[in-house]
């Protein structure tokens, strides 16, 4: 499989290029055809198999069709992850590819500025990286709202759960509209990420590497 069968949007393929990514790798492969199609996504892969452009790419395409954003209005794509350094190395990724299409994105991670989260995500942002317990800050601060979220990520959800965020992440899924595109990814999946899965994904195809 080459990136070129993914039926990715010619920038997005360019961008692909011109960042040395030659060819998918097996999550790649898997399940970006499946985001890409609409599908809920349960993804058991590790970090290092490129488990961040699997979904991004999916993400992107998604915001990309949607109306654009107005006024007030918060994400259409979240990505949910454990720490700051992985929402860091996240929006790495995201800075890769959004200009390509013209999405904004903004992180909300403890140890960040939240002033400058604000600032930023008042400007517009149709996709955002957050840690859970920030997320919820901001929002209650009515920094953000999730009513136009149609995408969302759950990015180690295993090391999320085990670093005591399964409120915070349940209560976010239940604000966010029950139409809409979730894809989960974890290294294990222990008795408890599935029945999250079970809770809140719909029928999703499962994809292993
Ligand atoms: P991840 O598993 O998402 O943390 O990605 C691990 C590393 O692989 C990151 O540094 C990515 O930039 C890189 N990467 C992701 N996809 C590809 C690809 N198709 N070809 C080469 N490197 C990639």
């Amino acid at each position: 499989v080459s990136f070129a069968h993914l039926r990715l949007p010619k920038e997005l393929l360019e961008g692909i290029r011109k960042h040395g990514y030659s060819k998918p790798t097996p999550i790649q492969a898997q399940a970006c055809p499946a985001g890409l199609s609409g599908r809920d996504v349960i993804g058991v892969a590790e970090t290092g198999s490129g488990k961040t452009v699997a979904y991004l790419l999916p993400m992107l395409v998604h915001c990309a069709a949607q109306p654009e954003l107005k006024k007030d209005e918060g994400p259409i794509g979240l990505t949910l992850c454990p720490t700051r350094e992985l929402a860091v190395q996240i929006e790495k990724e995201v800075y890769k590819f959004n200009k390509l299409l013209g999405l904004r994105s903004t992180t909300f991670a403890g140890g960040l500025s939240k002033y400058q989260q604000f600032r930023t995500i008042k400007g517009g942002s149709e996709i955002v990286i957050a840690t859970p317990g920030r997320l919820i800050d901001i929002v209650k601060m009515k920094g953000c709202n999730l009513q136009r979220t149609t995408f969302v990520v759950l990015d180690e959800a295993d090391r999320m759960l085990q670093m005591g965020f399964e409120d915070q992440i349940r209560s976010i899924l239940q604000n966010i509209r029950p139409k809409r595109q979730a894809l989960l990814f974890s290294a294990t999946m222990p008795p408890r990420i599935e029945r999250l899965a079970a809770d809140f994904l719909d029928q999703a195809v499962r994809i292993t590497v």
